[in-house]
Order: C-alpha cells, then sequence, then structure tokens
C-alpha cells in the first residue's frame, strides 16, 4: 500500500530483475536517500564520484569482468574515459521518466525502451555464443535508461568470488538494504585508506561457501532477520568477462533452510560450527574453507538430508533435541506427530538399555544394514521389554506404519539415525561411564 503510493511519483521501482534490483539498493545506499524518492537533479550530483572510484585501479580490474572492456569506463580508444562515462550517465539521466502502466523494458515493464542494452551496459545481455540470462536476447536485451542507469551502480553491491562476481538478490527488503550497507561500508573503508581493492570480497572462491557466509553473517549482524522472514535468496554468480563467459551460476537458499540457520545460530551457534567442520571433511590450511566444497551445505542446497552430521562415531551428539527436532520439521519438512512418537522410542530404547545392560541391543541398532535387519532389532527390543514387564510396547502399530516407517522400506536409515541421535542424547551419560565396558563388549561382537 505505502509501496503504491510513493512509487507514483518515483523513477525506481523493484523489479524482480536481480541486475536492476540490486543497483536500486546500491543506488539508495550511495546516495543515502529512499529510492522512491531519489530524483535526476539529486542522482547527478555523486556520479562524478562513482566514476572517480570506478577508474581507480583495484575497481578497474574488476570492471572487466563487470562491463566488459568495451564499457566506457575502459575503452582503450575512448581518451577522457572520466568525461565520457559522465557523458553517459548524464545522457541516461536525460532519458529519465516517470514510472508508466505498461512499457517494453524487459525489468520494470513500465517505460519503453530504446535502444537495445548491449553487455557493456548490462551484464551477460550479449549476443552470439555468449551465455545469456535473459532467454531470446540476441543482439542485446531491452532496457530502458532507468533501470540501465541502476545497473551502472550495481559494482558496489557485488561480492568477488574467484573472478566471478556474487550477486545477492532477496525479496526481503530489509535483508538488500542491509546488503547494500554492506557494499558502502566497504567503499568507505577503502577511501579512508585510500586503497581501492574493488568490489566486496573476503578471499572465498566457492560460491556456496560465500553465500552461506554471507548469510550467516547478515543473520548475526541483523537481530532484527527473524526466521519467519522468508527472504527467498538467490545467488546469482557469473562474470561478463572476454568473449567466452562461464556460465552463470544459480544458487537459490531454501526459505526452511534460512529459518533453520537463523534459528540455530541464534540458539546454538558452536552446534552449527561442528556440524559445517564435519561438512568440510579435511581442511588442511587455514583458509581452504573459502574454496573447498562442503557437504552440509550442498545437502541443505539440494533438499538431501544432513541428519547424520548430528552424530558423532564416539555414540555422542552435536546439538540437543530442541535444535535437531528443529531441522527435522522446519528442514525436512517432518510432521510433529512423527517427530514425537520417534523421540518417545528413542527414550524406550535407551531406558531399556539402562535398565538391562544389554548393550548388545545397541550395536544392533547401530549396524543394521537393512530395513529387515532395523525392524528385527526393534521386535527383539519389544520382546524383552514385554518379558521384562518394563511397561508399555515400544511402539503401538499405528505409530510402527506411521511414525517410524512411513515409507516402509525407503528411509529405514533416516528413522534409524533419528532413534540413534536421541538414544545417546538421554544415554549420554551412561555410556560415558560404561565406556570401557561397553567398547569391551563391542569387540567381543564384531569377533
Ligand atoms: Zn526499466
Amino acid at each position: 500500500m505505502i509501496e503504491g503510493i510513493k512509487e507514483k511519483n518515483s523513477y525506481f521501482v523493484r523489479t524482480g530483475n536481480p541486475f536492476v534490483d540490486g543497483g536500486i539498493y546500491a543506488i539508495e545506499a550511495f546516495y543515502e536517500k529512499d529510492f522512491f524518492s531519489l530524483t535526476p537533479t539529486k542522482l547527478e550530483t555523486e556520479i562524478d564520484g562513482l566514476i572517480d572510484l570506478y577508474l581507480t585501479d583495484g575497481w578497474r580490474k574488476n570492471m572487466y569482468s563487470i562491463f566488459t572492456g568495451n564499457s566506457k569506463y575502459l575503452n582503450p580508444s575512448i581518451k577522457d574515459k572520466k568525461v565520457n562515462s559522465s557523458k553517459y550517465l548524464k545522457a541516461l539521466l536525460n532519458d529519465f521518466s516517470m514510472l508508466g502502466t505498461s512499457g517494453t523494458c524487459i525489468a520494470c515493464g513500465r517505460r519503453d525502451a530504446l535502444p537495445i542494452r548491449k553487455r557493456d551496459e548490462i551484464p551477460l545481455t550479449g549476443s552470439g555464443k555468449l551465455v545469456n540470462y535473459f532467454a531470446g536476447a540476441s543482439g542485446g536485451e531491452r532496457y530502458c535508461a532507468v533501470c540501465t542507469f541502476a545497473v551502472q551502480f550495481l559494482p558496489l553491491l557485488l561480492y568477488s568470488v574467484g573472478g566471478r562476481f556474487l550477486l545477492l538478490h532477496s525479496v526481503s527488503d530489509k535483508i538488500m538494504k542491509y546488503w547494500a550497507k554492506k557494499g558502502i561500508n566497504n567503499i568507505q573503508e577503502q577511501i579512508a585508506s585510500n586503497n581501492y581493492t574493488g568490489c566486496i570480497q573476503d578471499g572465498y572462491k566457492n560460491g556456496e561457501n560465500a553465500l552461506f557466509h554471507i548469510v550467516e553473517e547478515i543473520i548475526r549482524d541483523q537481530k532484527d532477520v527473524f526466521p519467519e522472514e522468508n527472504p527467498s535468496i538467490t545467488a546469482y554468480i557469473f562474470s561478463n568477462y572476454g568473449q567466452n563467459p562461464p556460465p552463470m551460476q544459480i544458487i537459490h537458499l531454501p526459505n526452511s533452510v534460512f529459518r533453520f540457520l537463523v534459528y540455530i545460530q541464534r540458539v546454538n551457534s558452536s552446534a552449527w560450527a561442528k556440524i559445517v567442520r564435519k561438512g568440510f571433511n579435511i581442511l588442511k590450511k587455514e583458509d581452504d574453507y573459502k574454496w573447498r566444497n562442503n557437504t552440509v551445505y550442498k545437502n541443505l542446497l539440494s533438499g538431501k538430508s544432513i541428519i547424520g552430521y548430528f552424530i558423532e562415531k564416539n555414540r555422542s551428539i552435536i546439538g540437543n533435541w530442541e535444535v535437531f527436532s528443529y531441522y527435522l520439521k522446519e528442514v525436512k519438512e517432518m510432521d510433529e506427530k512423527r517427530i514425537d512418537a520417534l523421540k518417545k522410542v528413542g527414550d524406550k530404547i535407551a531406558n531399556y538399555i539402562e535398565q538391562t545392560d544389554n548393550t548388545k541391543r545397541l550395536f544392533a541398532l547401530e549396524t543394521a544394514k537393512s530395513y529387515e535387519r532395523l525392524r528385527n532389532v526393534l521386535l527383539k527390543i519389544t520382546k524383552d521389554t514385554i518379558a521384562n514387564e518394563m511397561g508399555a510396547p515400544l511402539f503401538t502399530t499405528d505409530e510402527f506404519l506411521n511414525d517410524l516407517f512411513p515409507e516402509g522400506a525407503l528411509t529405514w536409515k533416516e528413522t534409524r539415525d533419528i532413534l540413534l541421535f536421541r538414544i545417546y542424547e538421554k544415554l549420554s551419560g551412561y555410556l560415558q561411564e560404561k565406556k570401557e565396558i561397553v567398547e569391551e563388549i563391542r569387540k567381543n561382537e564384531e569377533v
């Protein structure tokens, strides 16, 4: 509603196009003014400052991969690049018009676009063999003057990832504003130290790791970012360099994973650090984590399970049931009835092991190699508990069919690992106390 009123007198509007939206938020942070309120007269005042920055050595290096060597900022045939770039941006400002109701611009769709723009003005809108993000582009693409102008500010919030650039896009205004501010801080630090190093960078070379690093930093720094934000974050990692730029990598962070990250970072960040560490497998050097693949990140991005990462080889766990069950509910989308049933069964098995000292059953559970074996172990424990008059059976038929194995043999491993997590949690003192005896029995079992 408020946006509707603001839009009436505005040049800029969020478009859903990551390049234009990124540029608009960069402009907002650069001018320190709500983008809805910015006019061409105001915009003109800071143009020279922007160009001065782009013409420093550090930024020039980046510009080749953002706007190509043919751009106004770099083209070797242009003698005075400062004057020329300034003319270019001012010409765009001259062509500014208020938002209409329709138009041919493929970003805003609210103004007409002429002439078409090539990749030296808008990244990846090239021709021929070049990889295009926008389907159907041939010689160039239709961007209006306002959207084209916005994209000229994009470098301010790009994040350098080993020769490519990560463009962060989110539907959350809060997150885009935060990120743009980060870009401006980067520039202010460079001005203060008189050391111009270009786009934001932390030395990351792996796009997925960089995205998690960025999102985790936002969560840590921004206490008003909530799990319910549903920011729909996407990282577009691209290079517009030379004749054959690499294909763009698009990484979408599911909202469910975002919710989990906010939750675990706030309630148990050390547990999360341990889990992430396991995802790297081996880290030889101090900053290996900036380029090595991480299976925890990969699994979260591709919808695969990270249940196994919560469990340690020495029968201990990372985190606690609260954190673990949050993951099961939010990311694995398990229903609460199933989660509660698994917890209850885990508790009963733990209780049984402690009371009978029958650790053989625990090994059998840990080493079950099939659905049938696992079912067998559970039935044996059930029989034992009945024989020992240890109260109600492990589970009802309904729980067995619907909560323990809702998909039959398909997800038996998942069920086993969830039970083991709970058993290890409940028995942590017991297993510690009986460590040597348990080891002894395990060795005998193996023989
Ligand atoms: Zn437009």
